[in-house]
Order: C-alpha cells, then structure tokens, then sequence
C-alpha cells in the first residue's frame, strides 16, 4: 500500500523518529551560533528533540546539543527550549481538558478527573497561572536582550522590518496611539508576527533601557516561547489582554 511519506527525525534526547512537526529544530549557524529554529529553514547544521518537557530536560542533563554541535554552551537554547515545549505541554493539556483548565471543579463531567490525572502527570504542577506566563515572559525577554537578539524603540525597529526583518514585534499596551498605528501601518501585508504585550516601563526595565513601546526579538526560538507564552495568557484571560496578532 502506498503511504504519504511524512518527514521524520530523530530526538536527540529520546531517539525516537517523529514526525518534523512534534519535533524542535536547533540549528548550529554558519556563524557558529546554536538557536533554535522555529520557522525549520535556517541555514546549518540541525538537530531536533521533543516539543516535550521531558526530552527537553534529558537533553540538557547529558548535553546533547553541545555533543552534537560541539559547542561550547547551550544554556540559553535549553532555557527557549524548555519554555516552549512547557507551553505546548501546557496547551495540550489545556486542550485534553477541554480548554477550560480554570480549576474550578469537574463541572459535572464524569470524566474529567481522568483526563487531568493523565495531562497532569507529565507536568508535575499546577498549571502556570497568567501572571506566572507574565513573568516568564519578561524572564525570555530579558535573555534575549542579553545575547543582543532585542532591536529597541520605533525609529531602529521601524528601520528593521522596513529592511525585512521577520522578528517577533511586541508593541507596549500603553503605547501611543500614534505608535501603534505607525506599527500597523509598517507591518500591513508583511506577515510579521506580533503581539500586544506589557507596559513601556516593564519593556524597557527587562531589557535595560528605560522605557519602550516598541521591542523586536530576532532570535527566532525566543520569539516561539514568547508567542506561546503570551497567547497563553491570553488563553487564560479569554483573550482579552494579548490577542494573536492582535491589530495594533
Ligand atoms: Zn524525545
């Protein structure tokens, strides 16, 4: 019988062959750099582990990227990789239970008791609270200030995307009006993905500067958990606060 051929790769941690799609891919760029590849077509070499806490964590106790690339350190990518496969953890649990993950009881459905005895075994805790996934977010944020992957304040990241960048662009709730639709106007038909996210003096302090209305991520990776971070806040909140490529 003939079968579609669905691309499948190794887990570096579990070394199991899944489909691209369950997997992470990381990348050691020309330049030497070890990321982690959201978009699955960054130049280099690559290698892949489960979109899952577990394998991710394996990973990072026997240093399998840094075997595999023989690189140096790997920390920061373990830290985005731990990030995103909690979310998806998270969003898959989220969904087992029927999207609903408020706590607030069985609601009379017999089942459910089951359902979170089974998501919950893999996370071992409660499930991360909106202002948790807030400060993870800010945490993910100030990691990527720190290896130099944040373009700050409106002239430099309007200069950015208008030169092509695909980063992930994050406007200050309490940005101007006149900033967000300058932003709006920038990213129109251009596919970037963007999001409503915190305040201009939360921004800035996470990123060392003093207040910012407009932040681009360029690290791919990072730019992956903060989104699943943040829509998961959103999730939560009915999504209200940080919509998916929220108009801005
Ligand atoms: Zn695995």
């Amino acid at each position: 019988m003939k079968q579609r051929k669905i691309p499948a790769r190794m887990c570096i941690a579990c070394r199991e062959m899944k489909a691209k799609r369950e997997l992470i891919r990381v990348v050691r760029t020309p330049d030497g750099a070890v990321v982690t590849d959201a978009t699955g077509k960054l130049a280099g070499r690559g290698a892949y582990v489960c979109n899952d806490p577990a394998c991710v964590a394996l990973a990072k106790k026997q240093r399998r990227f840094e075997r595999s690339f023989e690189a140096a350190d790997c920390e920061a990518v373990y830290l985005v990789l731990a990030e995103t496969a909690q979310a998806a953890a998270d969003a898959r649990a989220q969904a087992a239970n029927g999207g609903g993950d408020s706590g607030q009881g069985d609601n009379g459905k017999s089942d459910s008791r089951a359902d979170r005895e089974q998501s919950g075994g893999g996370r071992g805790g409660e499930p991360k609270s909106a202002p948790e996934r807030e400060r993870k977010a800010y945490g993910l944020l100030g990691l990527a200030a720190k290896k130099g992957s944040v373009i700050s304040g409106g002239d430099a990241c309007e200069r950015a995307l208008r030169g092509g960048s695909d980063g992930f662009l994050i406007v200050a709730e309490d940005a101007s009006d006149n900033t967000k639709e300058r932003f709006s106007r920038i990213v129109y038909g251009k596919g970037v993905e963007r999001r409503i996210f915190g305040t201009c003096s939360e921004l800035g302090k996470h990123t060392g500067k003093d207040e910012r209305s407009v932040l681009i991520v360029t690290d791919q990776g990072i730019a992956r958990g903060l989104a699943l971070l943040m829509d998961g806040v959103a999730g939560e909140n009915g999504g209200g606060k940080f919509g998916k490529n929220q108009s801005l």
